[in-house]
């Protein structure tokens, strides 16, 4: 990786300024109902604690449109971090300004505190100069940890980093790394999944996967338009009419840059998206009339697993169905076990699919689960992140 990290620099006695993603969905009560990106962002807190830095915490959590909103303080974040780090966390109840000017001019080396939602100001998200001035006077030098906000151009993540100098943060760096490698130099054979609901959330994705894979398996939603592409009737199955002629098009380039390309040849159909519904496993070209696609079948699942079994590199993005409802979760849980079994250096990206590889309980197996949803799609696309470049390069 081109950029200079934590390790980089001296950050003994330093007022440090870190933006992490401790966007973690809440329970009804407020409190964290899952701390995976909390627990990700520790070994850089751990750091800058054992180096003596003075350590200053920015998130955002949800949306709150530029106001202060108590449903999105992250005290309740504050509190789950002190119980994993075992160590005081100081909550800030502002996010610029004289609370936090105060808090950490009393702050000593070693210490944690953290600042409120950086989205109780609109100015955050317009990545406002001025606003941007108030964060960076705060610190004496910024660590982006955040991969997960990196595709925005806002204050905490892009902003400061042209003030103060900006280096990446131990989980920042490992996305770079890992999602970097596939894309540059990859491990061959190198196969990627992409599913999910539709080809238009993926184009990007699968434009620029295709310059660089040996096997590009569809799967999930997204298939059905490849398949009717094919001149297959879906039925009533999730469909993109206006992106047939975009899947065909996506086809002819595989077979002309020699990449294999996989469609599902099986099909989980039911009479609607229902647990309750009627369901059968049908050949992909056998759709009844009124019924919808809802998972690959048992077949294409061994198919897409042999191929992944066989490859040196996988990135996975996007479940094989609608994995939420048992009945259609079967292929996305036997990609997810595929993927486990793999010797490959394997990659998941997309927030549906971390939570999949979750639910089939084999997350322990795989490489690297990007905590980065739009991030790691648009990393994947070939696309420069903005809190990324702002980075100091080495
Ligand atoms: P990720 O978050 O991993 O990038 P997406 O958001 O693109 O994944 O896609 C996930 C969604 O796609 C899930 O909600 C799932 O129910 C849906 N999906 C997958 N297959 C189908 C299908 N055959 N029909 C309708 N929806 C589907
Ligand atoms: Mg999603």
């Amino acid at each position: 990786m081109n950029k200079k990290t934590v390790r980089d620099i001296d950050v003994n006695g330093k007022r440090v300024l870190v933006r992490v993603d401790f966007n973690v969905p809440l329970d009804k009560e407020g409190n964290v109902a899952d701390d995976t990106r909390i627990r990700a962002a520790l070994p850089t807190i751990r750091y800058l604690v054992e180096n003596r830095a003075r350590v200053i915490l920015a998130s955002h959590l949800g949306r709150p449109k530029g106001a202060f909103n108590d449903r999105y303080s992250l005290k309740p974040v504050a509190r789950r971090l002190e119980e994993l780090l075992g160590r005081e966390v100081i909550m800030v109840e502002d996010v610029v300004g004289e609370i936090p000017r105060q808090a950490v001019a009393g702050l000593g080396e070693g210490q944690v505190m953290m600042l409120e939602n950086v989205r109780f100001y609109a100015e955050e998200e317009k990545n406002d100069e001025k606003f941007a001035r108030a964060l960076a006077e705060l610190a004496d030098i910024f660590v982006n940890d955040a991969f997960g906000a990196a595709h925005r151009a806002h204050a905490s993540t892009e902003g400061v980093a042209r003030i103060i100098p900006g280096v990446a943060g131990f989980l920042m760096e490992k996305e770079i790394e890992m999602l970097g490698r596939a894309l540059s130099s990859p491990d061959r054979p190198f196969v990627a999944i992409i599913g999910g609901a539709k080809v238009s959330d993926k184009i990007g994705v699968i434009g620029n996967l295709l310059g660089k894979v040996d096997t590009l398996i569809i799967g999930g939603g997204m298939a059905n338009t490849f398949l009717k592409a094919k001149g297959l009737d879906m039925g009533k199955s999730l469909l993109e009419g206006d992106k047939v002629d975009l899947a065909r098009e996506l086809m002819d380039r595989a077979a002309a840059a020699g990449v294999k390309f996989m469609l599902p040849v099986d099909l989980v159909v039911s009479r609607a998206a229902d647990p309750e519904a009627e369901r059968r496993v049908v050949p992909a070209d056998r759709v009844p009339e009124e019924w919808m696609a809802l998972d690959i079948g048992p077949e294409s699942a061994g198919m897409f697993g042999k191929a992944i079994r066989e490859a040196r590199t996988v990135v996975w993005n996007g479940p094989m169905g609608v994995f939420e409802m048992a009945p259609f979760a079967g292929g996305t849980f036997s990609v997810a076990r595929s993927l486990a079994e793999s010797g490959a250096v394997t990659i998941v990206g997309g927030g549906d699919s971390a939570a999949a590889v979750e639910k089939a309980g084999v997350a322990g197996r795989i490489s690297h689960i990007s905590t980065g949803g739009g991030a790691s799609l648009e990393f994947l696309e070939g696309r420069q992140l903005p809190g990324i470049v702002a980075l100091q390069d080495k």
